[in-house]
């Protein structure tokens, strides 16, 4: 763990495992923090607040550059750390390793434009003047499906915006944090200013964080269940926070759209990290007179798919997260054809060639899914595509809409006009029109209804770091 600009163990001297999900072997071991390590941690970036607090925000840029050439440096030793650790293949691996790179160089850039503002008062003897400052010390939550860019779209605007701090990563992917952690320190951020703090069990750490009043922010990235939790325990300090959340996307082909680039795009985001993504599209709605010329489409390029360890040549599909991920899965397949959909091709656990140690499960494609099945309601987090068929256009927003979560949509179509009704119509955070990748770090990403509060990325990445300060002054 990294705590006052220190490597340190656990204060009770116990470790936990960190295991490759392709082979199940043990990669490392991780001290297993808990309240104490906590604790300490908040005491040492709550004494770093005052002074990093008062940094101009040039000094600030210039660390944040130093830690984006650090992390563009050592892209590829991060990028093999992520693969033997989360799963993903190496292509893919890098690709996150410069989104999260991203983050520090544009929020580098960014701070330097946070402008106050002055607004025109009432009265002619009065002048008001707007503010922001940094929101105090932050603790923030990550989850391990994109191990590195979920800390820096965190860390980048909370440093950007002068405040501190403490880190819990996910129990399955502590090294990936550790290894971006190594590059904070090399980047020589004063101590305390970013602390870490790894551990088998998130629930002490999370009840220190809500507990401790000197963390003013809480910010997290995980499970809708677990921010729902965290929400309610926070707001008992009216602590600020933000959440990203769960997604169930909905993906429409409508009956205008060319259905092999539909394909195209379908096969990309759905199985991007082998579907363990909030914005993975979980319901495919496909228009009847698409139906045949998309699914034929469809299962000769997933049967094509190679699955494996992300360090093997061709592989797109790596392992699922652990035993539970898989087990989900497969009850939600089973779920669904036991309820009458039909099984175009996977639809089984991978234990061939190699792949028995891992948690590997086929590249699947159901259809005749419908609203009855738990996988029409339930986010998956896993390579399988349910496909809807639709033919009243009057319906389909409401179907595409009928879900508690709002993160991402897409919509394939040639017609400008179906394409700006469903943008305007579709209750989702961020919306890809004929394109699979609707995310930049300019832009901000998060989710309407039970996805999440706040925004990370763009211009509103900051703001969720800064409070307003608004001064009235009277010249008479
Ligand atoms: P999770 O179980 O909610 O875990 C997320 C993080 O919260 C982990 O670090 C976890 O620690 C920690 N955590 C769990 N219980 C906690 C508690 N009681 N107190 C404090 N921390 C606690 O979610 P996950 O399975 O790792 O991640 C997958 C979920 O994240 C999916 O729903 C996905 O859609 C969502 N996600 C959303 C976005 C987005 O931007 N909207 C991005 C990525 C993922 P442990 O690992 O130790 O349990």
């Amino acid at each position: 763990m990294y705590i006052n600009g220190k490597w340190e163990n656990a204060e009770s001297g116990k470790t936990f495992d960190s295991i490759n999900p392709a082979s199940g072997k043990t990669i490392a071991e991780v001290p297993d923090g808990d309240d104490r390590d906590t604790t300490r941690s908040i005491d040492a970036a709550d004494a770093a607040f005052k002074n990093w607090s008062k940094t101009t925000v040039y000094q600030r840029s210039e660390y944040l550059g130093k830690m984006y050439q650090l992390m563009i440096e050592n892209k590829d030793k991060l990028a093999h750390t992520m693969t033997e650790e989360q799963g993903k293949p190496l292509k893919a691996a890098r690709n996150e390793v410069q989104y999260a790179a991203d983050f520090l160089l544009w929020y580098s850039e960014e701070v330097k434009r946070v402008y106050g503002r002055t607004i025109p008062a009432p009265r002619p003897d009065q002048r008001f003047v707007l503010n922001y400052n940094p929101v105090g010390v932050v603790a923030a939550i990550t989850p391990w499906n994109y191990p590195i860019s979920m800390i820096t779209r965190k860390v980048a605007p909370a440093l950007a915006a002068g405040c501190t701090v403490v880190l819990k990563p996910a129990e399955a992917t502590p090294l990936c944090a550790v290894e971006t952690f190594k590059l904070f320190a090399e980047a020589q951020l004063p101590p305390g200013v970013v602390n870490l703090v790894t551990a088998k069990h998130p629930g002490p750490i999370g009840e220190t964080f809500l507990e401790d009043k000197r963390i003013r922010k809480l910010t997290f990235t995980g499970s809708t269940d677990v921010g729902k939790m965290l929400a309610q325990q926070a707001a008992v300090q009216m602590k600020r926070t933000s959440f990203e959340l769960g997604g169930h996307a909905p993906f429409i082909v409508c009956k205008d759209a060319d259905p092999v680039k539909a394909v195209k795009g379908v096969v990309l985001v759905k199985f991007l990290n082998t579907g363990q993504a909030c914005i993975s599209p979980n319901r495919l709605y496909v228009h009847k007179s698409q139906m045949d010329a998309f699914v034929n489409e469809f299962a000769s390029r997933v049967e094509r798919m190679k699955a494996g360890s992300g360090f093997e040549e061709g592989v797109s599909i790596g392992p699922l997260v652990n035993e539970n991920a898989l087990l989900k899965v497969e009850r939600q397949v089973a779920d669904a054809l036991d309820n009458g959909a039909e099984l175009v091709t996977g639809g089984k656990r991978l234990v061939n060639d190699g792949l028995e140690n891992g948690h590997f499960f086929a590249p699947t494609i159901l259809k005749g899914v419908t609203s009855e099945m738990l996988i029409y309601r339930e986010e998956t987090f896993g390579p399988v595509a349910p496909i809807i068929e639709y033919g009243d256009e009057d319906d389909l927003l409401m179907m595409a809409n009928d879900t508690h979560y709002g993160l991402a949509a897409y919509v394939y179509t040639d017609k400008l006009t179906t394409a700006m009704t469903l943008f305007e119509g579709l209750n989702f955070g961020i919306i890809g029109i004929n394109d699979i990748n609707p995310t930049a770090v300019a832009a901000p990403f998060g989710g309407m209804k039970e996805s999440g509060l706040g925004r990370e990325g763009g211009p509103e990445g900051i703001l969720e770091y800064l409070d307003i300060k608004v001064g009235g002054f009277s010249l008479r």
